[in-house]
């Protein structure tokens, strides 16, 4: 375990904005936990566990307390004929662990290449892209519990996946260390994604042509983190009731949508904001980006109040409009 003051939050997330943490924890195998929890009891209470930062903005200068999982490894647990349970540190990159599967010949994850995902956050988020999600593949999700201070191990039924939910985000006192997820040794290509059907049609695609085609699709359309501060899709499609919806397409006959259940159907976040004239808009370094209207960009030095600043105009000019109300999918702290 390493801990550290004043550390700079800047390359630990992926807007990058000036924030500081006044203690920074880094916690590099499971003992450390024990260790932590017995020292420090309820330490998890004011403490802000941290991943790749690739779901948050910082809008205050400085964070009492950052928890880091820095737990980094891959390693086959079994294997039959047809299936292998692999096992990641929860510090693992998520890329790093798809690279792995993809090389290995193992069938599951391919489509969520490209994720800028801690292994430990994939399962709180049930991470999804491409007709794929993290669900799909969850076998053992382990933890540490800070209120029973025992390790925890969690099976796929025990943690209610959904859109991008699960039941971990419930639980503030499990610190995700390690995960298992069950692959495929035989090809079975998810090729329900519109832009993969295409490509694909004719030929039944191998698991570096489907990882390489992702990272291609990903790359044109979604600024990358390194060169432009962002979190991905910053406001999550608002869910309506189809009476709701045929209102609404009454005045916005163009109004784009997704079903979501019977009775219910998910509008397009990106369509609403770029309806509403924010594409593309700028207001010093902070930015809606060109290519992707969900996304908000940090163009240099902004800071996570300018980024929210631009946030809140954008809900207030889709509830003028729309009478829609957007909520923020990354999490503002
Ligand atoms: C360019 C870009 C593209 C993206 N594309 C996608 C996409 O296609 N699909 C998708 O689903 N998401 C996408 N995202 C969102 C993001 O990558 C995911 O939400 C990701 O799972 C966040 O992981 P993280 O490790 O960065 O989590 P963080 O942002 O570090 O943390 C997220 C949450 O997890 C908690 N947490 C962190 N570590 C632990 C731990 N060890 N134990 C318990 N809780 C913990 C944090 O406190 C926080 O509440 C994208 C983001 C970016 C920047």
């Amino acid at each position: 375990m390493k801990i550290n003051s004043n550390v700079s939050l800047k390359d630990k997330h992926t807007f990058h904005c000036e924030c500081y943490a006044e203690t920074f924890i880094e916690i590099d195998n499971e003992d450390d936990l024990y260790e932590l929890d017995s020292k420090y009891p309820d330490i998890y209470k004011k403490a802000i566990f941290l991943g790749e930062g690739s779901d948050m903005l910082f809008t205050q200068k400085y964070l009492p307390l950052v928890i880091h999982c820095n737990i980094k490894f891959i390693e086959l647990l079994e294997e039959n004929i047809n299936n292998v349970i692999i096992c990641a540190g929860g510090g693992t990159h998520w890329d790093d662990l798809v690279k792995y599967c993809v090389e290995n010949n193992l069938w599951g994850i391919e489509n969520l290449s490209g994720i800028p995902s801690s292994c430990s956050v994939a399962p709180l988020q049930n991470i999804g892209a491409y007709g794929a999600e993290f669900a799909e593949v969850a076998y053992k999700i382990h933890g540490y519990n800070f209120k029973t201070h025992k390790k925890e191990v969690f099976t796929s039924n025990d943690l209610s996946f959904s859109y991008r939910k699960s039941k971990l985000q419930q639980m503030p006192e499990i610190f995700i260390t390690k995960i298992e997820i069950l692959l495929h040794k035989t090809p079975k290509p998810n090729l329900s994604y519109k832009d993969l059907k295409n490509k694909f049609q004719y030929k039944n695609p191998s698991l570096k042509e489907i990882r390489n085609t992702i990272l291609e699709i990903r790359n044109n359309k979604i600024p990358n983190p390194d060169k432009i501060g962002n979190a991905g899709s910053f406001f999550k499609n608002p869910i309506c009731s189809i009476e709701e919806l045929e209102i609404l397409k009454k005045e916005f006959p163009d109004i784009y949508f997704f079903p979501y259940t019977e009775k219910k159907c998910k509008i397009s976040a990106a369509w609403l904001i770029e309806k509403a004239g924010w594409k593309g808009h700028r207001e010093g370094d902070a930015g809606v980006s060109p290519t992707h209207s969900l996304i908000l960009v940090n163009y240099g030095k902004a800071t996570g109040q300018d980024i929210l600043n631009l946030a809140n105009k954008i809900i207030d000019s889709v509830r003028d409009i729309f009478n829609i109300e957007l909520e923020p999918e990354v999490k503002i702290l």
